[in-house]
């Protein structure tokens, strides 16, 4: 076992192993992690911020075993925020980790949580959605650019309805567009049902390629507009987070044009973004998602 130690501030941490290949195809190490979640962490942040987070973690790299972990370990250091969610089946509270510095960050990419996964909620106020989400899914035979395709369409419907959408790669397979709300009056009934609305009439206009019904056996060639992710307890893959495939991608912040090029160009390649390619585009352009965690807008009555 390897140690180093990393100043971040006036703190210490202790990352172990840092040279351990979690990414074995790409060579791509713990401390390369590491590296990227502190990188990336000043765009991260704002997208973390009062998220109880689901830590997805691989400490043996994406080819070993993995396991959610809700509940903030009991071993965290003293300094690490937690947010208490009181979970409505049980009664019972639960603590979860809040990642709301660079240094939590670091201390939860040196566990190899390598995966992110957030509400749509923040503390204090975790019966509200900050953001409504429409997860795409590809079916067999289809793949992102399809995604592109039906996303493309909703950011229309919304704009008909005077809604700004963005949208990221999960990076894995599809596409997550996000409608930010950020307002008072958002409750998870209302953006539940608008996007159930607007999946279901996606699905009517073009019933060949797109569904909006959660049975696998419906989803062959087509796109699955998951609109029921609009609920409290579920979570989507945060922005910026790694993701535990065979390369070390990241669900990335992707401008409307790219996507259209993408699709015009018949290119999925160009829906596909890795840490490094990130951390190159961060540094063009800054957070392409920052709307969905900053701007106010109110769903139609
Ligand atoms: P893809 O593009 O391959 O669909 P995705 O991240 O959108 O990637 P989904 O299977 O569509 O994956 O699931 C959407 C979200 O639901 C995930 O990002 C994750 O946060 C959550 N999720 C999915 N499966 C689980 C699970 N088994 N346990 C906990 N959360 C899950
Ligand atoms: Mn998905």
């Amino acid at each position: 076992m390897t140690e180093r130690t990393i100043a971040i501030g006036n703190r210490r941490l202790r990352v172990s192993n840092p040279d351990k290949v979690l990414y074995p195809e790409t060579g791509f190490t713990k401390g390369d992690v590491i590296d990227y979640y502190r990188a990336v962490s000043g765009v991260m942040l704002p997208h973390l911020r009062g998220r109880p987070v689901t830590l997805k973690r691989y400490p043996d790299g994406v080819e070993g075993e993995h396991f959610f972990e809700k509940s903030c370990p009991e071993h965290r250091p003293p300094w690490l925020h937690t947010v208490t969610v009181r979970r409505k089946r049980d009664d019972t509270d639960m603590h979860y980790c809040l990642l709301d510095n660079v240094s939590s960050l670091v201390w939860a990419a040196n566990l190899a949580a390598l995966e992110l996964h957030v509400g749509m909620a923040a503390a204090p106020a975790l019966e509200r959605p900050r953001a409504l989400v429409f997860d795409l899914d590809p079916g067999p035979g289809c793949d992102v650019l399809d995604c592109a395709d039906v996303a493309l369409r909703l950011r229309d419907r919304l704009a008909d309805l005077g809604l700004e959408a963005v949208a990221k790669t999960s990076g894995s397979k599809g596409l997550h567009l996000f409608v930010p709300l950020n307002t008072r009056g958002a409750t998870f009934d209302a953006s539940k049902e608008l996007a159930h609305r607007l999946a279901s009439s996606l699905e009517s206009e073009d019933p060949d390629r797109v569904t909006a019904t959660m049975s696998r056996s419906e989803r062959a060639g087509k796109v699955f507009i998951d609109w029921s992710q609009n609920t409290e307890h579920k979570t989507t893959v945060c922005a910026y987070s790694l993701r535990a495939r065979r390369r070390p991608t990241v669900s990335t912040p992707v401008s409307w044009d790219e996507v259209e090029g993408a699709r015009r160009a018949g290119d999925p390649e160009r829906l596909s973004f890795t840490a490094a390619d990130v951390l190159r585009r961060v540094d063009g352009h800054g957070d392409l998602f920052a709307a969905a965690a900053r701007k106010r807008q109110r769903l139609p009555g």
